[in-house]
């Protein structure tokens, strides 16, 4: 029986597992006037949980340097045209005074999978970090790394943890990725970080090489499985020196009617509007906010490594997505009737089910 639309959205906003085919069918529509629908839906269901304010979160890209060889990343080991650098513990710390002083609440730590930044040596970042301002929350996005490193950085006060499983699909994982990586390792990695109770971002790329609806269908049933508190997702971009080079980017409006989707299973959930959106689409960040996300992170990198840190190409990092210019992220948001929320943000519980909550 074909169902209405209205009876796809009820069954993602209320069903204790949504079918393969609701998510099919909801992935699959092109209508500007039904994803419209969906939008609002989802934009009042963010209202109705967040108001009117959006999140910040500053962002410190620690360090372009990774052992790991992932074939979409501009920072993969063998891509010859990265420029590396690694920020010291003197340098993180300044960028999180810094970001303290704009009044940045949250301070996410992101970078490769470097391995002179080990879990001891960023577990004493983090203690540093967490003594000198205990109130604000610590967001690590510094990938795959064992139990033991997990612990450690939770032990040192790491609240937040973002680690995208960026295909829910074997065979599409083992398309993007080098044979020394597997999908099993990268889940057992986010099961780990619940249990150790941080809270947990996964997602994905839109649109990345070899990617089906079948794969998006999966990734949606992974993360209703996961109850992350987080869910960041980005449109694939093609980064320079990659095997991927020249392949197409992958959709804004595809990742926004993702996005509104996410917002409808996930009330609660951290939905911010990654810089990838902000990369492909001049307005992508209102256009994101209107779709449902309400986390924007501006980014504090030190202006001299800013460039260096090229996951894909023309990547932005000035202008709104710039931490040191607020005040035009600020106006973007008045412009649609949102404000910039101060406070820390945190997500503890998921609702995704009628009433059940995800922890
Ligand atoms: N190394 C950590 C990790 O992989 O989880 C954190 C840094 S990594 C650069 C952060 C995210 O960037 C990845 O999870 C991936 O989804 C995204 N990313 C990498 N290359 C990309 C590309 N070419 N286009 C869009 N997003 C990309
Ligand atoms: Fe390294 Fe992360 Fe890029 Fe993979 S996605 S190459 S782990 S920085």
């Amino acid at each position: 029986m074909i169902k209405s639309i209205e009876e796809l959205v009820e069954t993602v906003e209320s069903a204790a597992v949504v079918p393969a085919n609701v998510w099919q069918a909801l992935l699959n529509v092109t209508d500007s006037h039904i994803v419209a629908y969906i939008a609002d839906r989802a934009r009042m269901v963010a209202q109705a949980h967040f108001g009117l304010g959006v999140y910040v979160r500053a962002l410190i890209e620690i360090s372009s340097c990774c052992r790991n060889n992932c074939l979409y990343c501009g920072l993969r080991s063998s891509n010859r045209l990265a420029q590396r650098y690694r920020l010291g513990k003197e340098h993180i710390i300044e960028c999180c005074r810094a970001a303290a002083e704009l009044g940045f609440n949250t301070f996410v730590l992101q970078g490769g999978e470097d391995p002179l930044q080990s879990d001891e040596w960023l577990a004493y970042v983090v203690a540093t970090i967490k003594s000198e301002f205990p109130e604000k929350a610590v967001t690590l996005s510094v990938g795959e790394r064992s139990a033991i490193g997990y612990a450690m950085l939770r032990a040192a006060g790491a609240d937040r943890y973002l680690l995208r499983h960026e295909t829910a699909d074997s065979w599409h994982y083992s398309q993007l990725h080098p044979k020394s990586m597997s999908i099993d390792n990268r889940q057992n990695c986010l099961a780990e970080l619940k249990k150790l109770g941080f809270q947990v971002g996964s997602g994905m790329m839109v649109g990345s090489p070899g990617q089906t609806t079948e794969h998006l269908v999966k990734d949606l049933m992974f993360l209703d499985e996961l109850k992350p508190q987080m869910i960041g997702l980005g449109p694939f971009i093609p980064a320079a020196g990659t095997p991927f080079a020249n392949e197409h980017p992958g959709s804004v409006d595809r990742t926004l009617l993702i996005i509104s989707l996410l917002r409808l299973r996930f009330p609660a959930a951290l939905i911010p509007v990654t810089t990838a959106i902000a990369t492909l689409c001049a307005n992508g960040t209102e256009r994101a906010i209107l779709a449902g996300a309400n986390v924007v992170m501006p980014n504090m990198t030190p202006l001299e490594y800013r460039e260096k840190y090229t996951i894909y190409n023309n990547k932005k990092g000035s202008g709104s997505e710039s931490a040191q210019q607020l005040e035009l992220l600020a106006r973007k948001l008045d412009s649609i009737g949102y404000f910039i929320d101060f406070s820390r943000g945190d997500c503890w519980e998921v609702k995704c089910e009628n009433g059940k909550l995800g922890s």
